[in-house]
């Protein structure tokens, strides 16, 4: 009988490891709670090397190239200065990764999903209620189900780790910052450009992409102890945004003022997940769900892109039977999820600066690596920062060959 897999998310993990399973003969559903796949864009996301190399291995590079924001400028104005630093991104990420691409997080998403849409059973608009030892699902609104395994794909506050694994409060870390995004007009007529404000204790940028209509404004801001708001409380939360940038500057005022007409709005705090294992019994999580490493400051994007990776890999190379796979996938990623952890909370203190030398220092330190050519600053990131040593350190194993059949049951093993 064939093995099948349920993955709860239909983003960026999800999907991926959905084309690889479907590649060595596993059956998959992912279910989804949003109606429809988003289109509205998201935010930017990064693909490192690791991660451009695994999408260039699905066939679909050429067209995340195509979707790519094309962000290769970014100017920063410090808080009191009038003179702005003029920056190269591209020789910033070049540095950082010896691949990189920058794309909209739901153009990523679709690109993945239309990856394997015909081998992938994906159910839209319904979440997982229950998951029992033996493999019975329960659903929001289908009959149950049973399936092999179950692999929470489902972000940062994922629905499956909290029905296996128990209350978020107690495995995540909050690291003093928040993090607000909102779309708005791109009136600024910003095209592959990156426009910043940065003082202590708070950044907040605006950036358009090539073929997006609107742009989006990123708010960064440090607070010592968690603020209180309840998450479904959006005005509240667009208060403490306000609050915490006050008097920044005349741009970030106008892009606030679009919090009121906003058709997206994000608010989170940034935390980190730890967990000691991501996987019980039959389940086991991917992405987010198991160690985002923080958004928008740890490279989850990749780290998400690569876990789904491994762990398909690792069920191929076990046959199915999770009981070797988990825990050889655990031990592939730890370093890595280790290392985002750091690289997260570095970039954290570069980006969110505490003070005003480092605010000086984040201006000037941008414009001296994009001002030296790109020889000399690849190799002084490479010495200088932990992402430019994590993500060139990553390698993506080949993937075992391909079953040629469908995968059976871990009792079935001895017959293939
Ligand atoms: C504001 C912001 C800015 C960011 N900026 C960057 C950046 O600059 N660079 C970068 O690399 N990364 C960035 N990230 C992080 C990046 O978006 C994530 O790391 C990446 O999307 C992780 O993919 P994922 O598939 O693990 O989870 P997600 O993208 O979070 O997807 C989870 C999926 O699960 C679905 N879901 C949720 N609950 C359920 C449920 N009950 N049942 C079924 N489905 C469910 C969701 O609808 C979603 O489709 C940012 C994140 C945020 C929030």
């Amino acid at each position: 009988m064939t093995m099948r897999i349920l993955i709860s998310g239909a983003s960026v993990a999800g999907p991926v490891l959905a084309y690889w399973l479907t590649r060595h003969g596993f059956s998959v559903t992912v279910v989804e709670r949003a109606p429809t796949l988003r289109k509205t864009g998201g935010h930017a996301v990064d693909l490192f090397r690791p991660a451009v190399d695994i999408t260039e291995k699905m066939g679909v590079l050429p067209r995340v190239m195509e979707r790519a924001t094309g962000t290769s400028r970014m100017t920063i104005y410090r808080e009191g200065s009038r003179r702005p630093v003029r920056v190269d991104l591209s020789k910033i990420f070049s540095g950082a990764s010896e691949r990189h691409v920058e794309i909209m997080r739901d153009d990523l998403s679709e690109i993945y999903y239309d990856a394997a849409r015909d081998d992938v059973e994906y159910v839209f608009g319904d979440s997982i209620t229950a998951i029992s030892p033996d493999g019975e699902v329960r659903f929001e609104n289908a009959a149950p189900r049973r399936f092999d395994l179950v692999v929470g794909a489902d972000g940062l506050h994922s629905n499956v780790r909290h029905l296996v694994f128990g209350d978020e409060s107690r495995l995540s870390a909050f690291i003093g910052a928040y993090l607000g995004v909102l779309t708005l007009p791109n009136t600024s007529g910003l095209d592959g450009e990156v426009l910043i404000h940065v003082g202590v204790g708070r950044t907040a940028g605006m950036y358009g992409a090539r073929h997006l209509g609107e742009a989006r404004a990123l708010f960064l801001f440090r607070s010592e102890r968690e603020l209180d708001y309840h998450h479904r409380d959006v005005p509240r939360q667009k208060e403490l945004l306000r609050g915490a940038f006050e008097g920044a500057h005349a741009d970030v005022d106008r892009w606030l003022d679009e919090l009121d007409r906003t058709p997206a709005f994000y608010f989170d705090s940034i935390t980190q997940l730890h967990m000691d294992t991501w996987s019980r019994g039959r389940v086991t999580l991917v992405g987010d769900a198991g160690y985002c490493p923080g958004p928008a400051v740890g490279g989850s994007t990749s780290l998400a892109v690569v876990g789904a990776y491994v762990l398909a890999r690792e069920l191929a190379r076990a046959g199915g039977d999770h009981e070797r796979a988990f825990p050889a996938y655990e031990r592939a990623m730890a370093e890595h999820v280790r290392g985002s952890r750091a690289v997260a909370l570095s970039a954290a203190n570069t980006l969110i600066p505490t003070s005003r030398l480092g605010v000086w220092g984040l201006a000037q330190g941008a414009r001296l690596l994009s001002a030296l050519p790109a020889g000399p600053s690849r190799a002084l990131m490479r010495l200088t920062t932990k992402s430019a040593r994590l993500y060139n350190s990553m390698t993506v194993d080949d993937y075992p060959p391909a079953s040629g059949g469908r995968v059976g049951l871990a009792g079935d093993l001895g017959s293939r």
